[in-house]
């Protein structure tokens, strides 16, 4: 994954670092502003990263000690290590293998009466299915918190990942669509929590009859104001981005579609995938062997993202036997490969790299 940083996005950088002014200001603010606007949502809350703006949510949203927060099991370590880290406990719930998301059928029998909220996760690009879970969150009195890092401007139907819940988080990462280097995004519909969400991003400063008051314990959690010109400059051109990156992926699900021995990703009806990443399942050949054969012809692959519960703190802490609880995820840990799909490829590149691999895989 290289992103791609074009001269426009750099002069950007640029024309903020001349003016001397380089923390949060008046760029971070037309940032949020541009956001939600995109998003149709009241509040966009720019944070330094895309787990600071999960660990945020938690915390201004009241979890902590003795709660339990229903995560899916299959995702990046962040989603899970928020819950640790406000003090409360992550309850894994496995994934589906068609979409790589939280197993909608699984979340009730998780639930307990310590049950707080749901992070669910959208990974890839691919929303979870939202429509089945909402309800489920509603019904039982859970704040929902999307993960939505891999997720801007996904969508179902009209409306984008990240504006279901109560919260939904982004983060700008190199990794991720458009990138900020570290940056992170928060949106939310509720005027109580993003005010909550501001102060405590900023040391726990409120702005009270002109004076700054220090009203809770805050963090700095803010975002610079030349991370937010690199970031918007991206933000501007981001349907350009997405319908490319569209285009590679089909490139990638027509060479493929006839080998047996991988797994397309599936597109539910309605859908909108933003191919954060292209993850495919692998079989009948060990998938690090595949990734070690595509290195030698200079094609650099990785798996997609980790079993949580199967990770030596999650495994040394709670002893959760992953075959039998996690069977997808763990299958998706083990056989999933993600195959380059970036701005500077080409289709020729992925033509290139789906021969490459059906000569591996047969
Ligand atoms: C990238 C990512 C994060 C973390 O974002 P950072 O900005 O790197 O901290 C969290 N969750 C998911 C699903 C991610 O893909």
């Amino acid at each position: 994954m290289v992103p791609d940083i074009k001269p426009d996005d750099i002069k950007a950088v640029t024309d903020v670092l001349q003016t001397g002014m380089l923390i949060q200001g008046k760029q971070v603010a037309l940032f949020e502003q541009d956001v939600a606007r995109y998003l149709n949502v009241k509040h966009a809350i720019a944070i330094s990263n895309g787990t600071a703006t999960l660990h945020l949510a938690l915390i201004a949203a009241g979890i902590g000690q003795g709660h339990e927060v229903i995560v899916p099991a299959l995702s990046y370590v962040a989603t899970a290590n928020v819950v640790e880290l406000v003090g409360a406990t992550p309850v894994f719930v496995d994934i589906d293998l068609q979409t790589f998301n939280i197993d909608v059928s699984k979340i009730e029998s998780a639930i307990t009466p310590k049950t707080k909220a749901i992070i669910p996760v959208h990974e890839f690009g691919l929303l979870a299915n939202m429509e089945l879970l909402m309800p489920i969150a509603i019904k039982h009195n859970l704040i929902v918190i999307e993960d939505a890092a891999c997720a801007l401007a996904a969508s179902v139907g009209c409306q984008f990942a990240g504006t279901f819940g109560t919260l939904g988080s982004f983060s700008f990462h190199p990794r991720k669509a458009i990138t900020s280097g570290e940056g992170g995004m928060l949106i939310t519909n509720d005027d109580a929590l993003e005010k909550k969400l501001r102060v405590l991003r900023n040391h726990g400063i409120q702005m009270e009859d002109g004076k700054m008051q220090f009203v809770a314990a805050g963090f700095n959690y803010r975002l610079t104001d030349f991370q937010a010109a690199l970031v918007h400059s991206q933000f501007k051109r981001l349907p350009q981005i997405l319908a490319y990156k569209q285009t590679l992926a089909q490139a990638y699900l027509c060479a493929l579609q006839h080998c047996k021995n991988i797994m397309l990703p599936i597109i539910p009806n309605g859908y909108y995938h933003t191919w954060q990443s292209f993850h495919i399942i692998i079989e009948g050949i060990q998938r690090d062997e595949v990734i070690m054969r595509l290195q030698d012809v200079g094609i650099g692959t990785n798996y997609g993202a980790q079993c949580i519960p199967q990770q030596k703190y999650y495994q040394y802490k709670y002893k959760l036997n992953t075959a039998t609880l996690f069977p997808n995820a763990l299958k998706a840990y083990q056989q999933g490969l993600v195959l380059p799909l970036y701005e500077k490829l080409s289709v020729a590149d992925i033509q290139h790299v789906a021969t490459a691999l059906l000569k591996i895989v047969g």
